[in-house]
């Protein structure tokens, strides 16, 4: 495992709300951190079928562009119903055919589907949110980093905090929606805390014990 040796990386994202959440985590550990949305730098195409290819893509083409150590972000929601759709596809689904992106449409596809798998209560609608973070430095060395958390997929959505497919995703033992909660109750971890809740803060939990602490 290669530690990480400097305070300035680049956040390999292009997607506002992982920014945020990447900013809040590293927060902490006094990081000088730019997205590569601020740098301009080019969206690499996702060519892979794992989170694990996907996040090693942007890193190491964010960690090329910057000669900095680059820490990227794939996730994405695993529904059991839908044989694990919309998976590695997360984004996709939200895709509308000027390329943008429409995320109560996609809730509403995702919902739609659920139907016709004839999933209509809580116990047919489990599904979990994955994230794989990938640190890559500019020689092409990469460290993986996978979290993950379980829950249901609520219908309605609800709330209207964080992004993506937050209003429709209750995490196992709550009542709200990650789209009711605080940025603090979804992702908040900071050091010396024994749980994170959020896919991507467990995945960051795994990172500082790999790559920050001595
Ligand atoms: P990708 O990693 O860029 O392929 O995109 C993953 C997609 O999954 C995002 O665009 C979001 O729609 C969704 N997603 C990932 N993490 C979260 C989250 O924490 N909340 C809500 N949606 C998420």
């Amino acid at each position: 495992m290669r530690k990480l040796e400097t305070k300035t990386i680049v956040v390999a994202s292009h997607n506002a709300g992982k920014i945020r959440e990447i900013q809040d985590l590293i927060g902490p550990f006094g990081f000088t951190a730019k997205s590569a949305a601020e740098l301009n730098f080019v969206e690499p195409d996702e060519t892979g079928t794992t989170f694990e290819e996907n996040a090693k893509i942007k890193a190491l083409a964010s960690a090329q562009a910057s000669g900095l150590p680059a820490l990227s972000d794939d996730s994405g929601l695993v529904i059991d119903a839908l044989d694990g759709d919309p998976g590695v596809y997360t984004a996709n689904w939200a895709e509308k055919p000027d390329g943008t992106r429409d995320f109560a449409m996609a809730m509403e596809k995702v919902e739609a589907a659920l139907k016709k798998a004839g999933a209509s209560q809580a116990a047919q609608r489990t599904a979990r949110f994955v994230s794989v973070l990938c640190l890559a430095w500019p020689d092409g060395h990469t460290e993986l980093f996978r979290g993950e958390v379980e829950g249901t997929v609520a219908w309605p959505p609800r709330g209207s905090q964080g992004f993506g497919y937050d209003p429709v995703f209750q995490p196992e033992g709550y009542e709200t929606t990650f789209g009711e909660m605080s940025a603090e109750e979804k992702h908040g971890w900071k050091p010396g805390d024994a749980e994170a809740l959020s896919h991507r803060a467990r995945a960051f939990k795994i990172f500082v014990e790999t790559c920050l602490e001595a």
